[in-house]
């Protein structure tokens, strides 16, 4: 079977190298991407509308999309033309290292002949937080009282999840402050039972990382639990850095002040397609209560309260729903972008009640 490569470039090589040594019948005749970069002119590289045209030459069987996550570049390959589409999923590459491939797989497949993957997901282990930023994107500024995730609610929709997705790339767990909540290590777990390859993120603000039980930080490291920590400039990072080392964490310490953006149209009257388009939001696909969107704000906002419609998502619990129409629905604008504006950078700092609403609406 002949087929070009599409992806990201670096991709390409793992893909390339697994397909050598584990499907030595496949043959890859040119690697593609939007935007070639450096390999432009190279002898193994094609543009999209080269790959197009072999396809249409019957040159070539196919393409195999090494993003396999990605559900744009599904979307753009079949727009324009290419049947049929290959995937290869990406925790193949893993099993690989630890030694779990199963064998005689194909290990590329037509994409709508399996599950698909989830580029992300974020999860809100608390909505409130220990900071009251300006105009917090989550609103958790705006939580008066501790909003826990509730554990079993989690651990259905998850796998709920594994029944519509054979992978989640990376897992978010974030709030609000998600080391307010005491059980994080059991969300941990519960995300790991059913996506054993996913790398979980930890958006966290710092502030309770030293205080952090050790239970949690077993946790952690067992399952290679990523903190990426938002510095608001209220951190000792010697003592953070100290502390993530000793623990053999892993970590990244953002120590730059962040910028904050105003977003908010509460009239509704925006170009929802055009605002969804240029969104830096809309791959935050955000679970809550056995509930999925592109980003957490039909959630969230009712913290908000300014007549923006909540709820808006989808039913996790549909009959008949698969993976690959959620995917669909998450790359579409939701009724809610009418709300959303062109972001408005501003200067981060902490906010005490009363809050303006300026701190979100343009
Ligand atoms: S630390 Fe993060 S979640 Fe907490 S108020 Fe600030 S921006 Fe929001
Ligand atoms: S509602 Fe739409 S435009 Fe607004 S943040 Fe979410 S995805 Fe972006």
């Amino acid at each position: 079977m002949k087929l070009i490569l599409f992806g990201n470039i670096e991709t390409w090589n793992d893909a390339v190298s697994f397909l050598a040594n584990h499907r030595p019948d496949v043959q890859i005749v040119g690697l593609c991407s939007l935007d070639l970069g450096p390999y432009a002119d190279s002898n193994a590289t094609v543009t999209l509308r080269q790959a197009l045209a072999l396809f249409k030459d019957g040159l070539i069987d196919g393409i195999l999309n090494s993003n396999g996550e990605n559900p744009y570049y599904f979307q753009l390959l079949e727009e324009l033309g290419f049947h049929p589409i290959y995937t290869m999923p990406s925790y193949l590459l893993q099993q690989e290292l630890d030694g779990s491939l199963l064998s005689k797989e194909p290990y590329i497949y037509p994409y709508l002949e399996v599950k698909p993957e989830l580029m992300q997901l974020e999860f809100h282990l608390a909505d409130h937080c220990n900071l009251n930023c300006k105009g917090c994107t989550h609103f958790s500024n705006l939580v008066t009282e501790p909003v826990f995730a509730d554990i079993t609610q989690f651990q259905k929709d998850i796998k709920r999840l594994s029944e519509l997705f054979s992978h989640i790339r990376h897992f978010y767990l974030l709030g609000g402050e998600p080391f307010l909540n005491p059980d994080i290590h059991t969300f941990i777990a519960a995300v790991k039972a059913s996506f054993p390859y996913t790398q979980i993120i930890i958006v966290t603000n710092g502030l309770l990382l030293l205080s952090i039980q050790p239970a949690v930080i077993d946790m952690l490291r067992k399952h290679q639990a990523h903190l990426s920590i938002s510095d608001y400039n209220c951190l000792d990072h010697d003592k953070i850095t100290r502390f993530v080392r000793e623990h053999q964490l892993s970590a990244d310490l953002r120590i730059e002040k962040e910028e904050f953006y105003k977003f908010l149209n509460p009239k509704g009257d925006s170009d929802g397609s055009a605002i969804f388009e240029q969104c830096s939001r809309k791959n935050c696909t955000f679970l809550d209560k056995g509930r999925i969107a592109a980003c957490c704000l039909p959630f969230v906002v009712k913290y908000f309260n300014q007549s923006i419609p909540e709820m808006e998502g989808i039913d996790l619990y549909q009959p008949d729903l698969t993976g690959h129409q959620i995917q669909r629905q998450l790359i579409r604008p939701m009724e809610l972008c009418r709300y959303c504006s062109t972001d408005v950078p501003y200067t981060w700092e902490i906010s005490k009640p009363p809050f303006e609403k300026e701190d979100w609406c343009v």
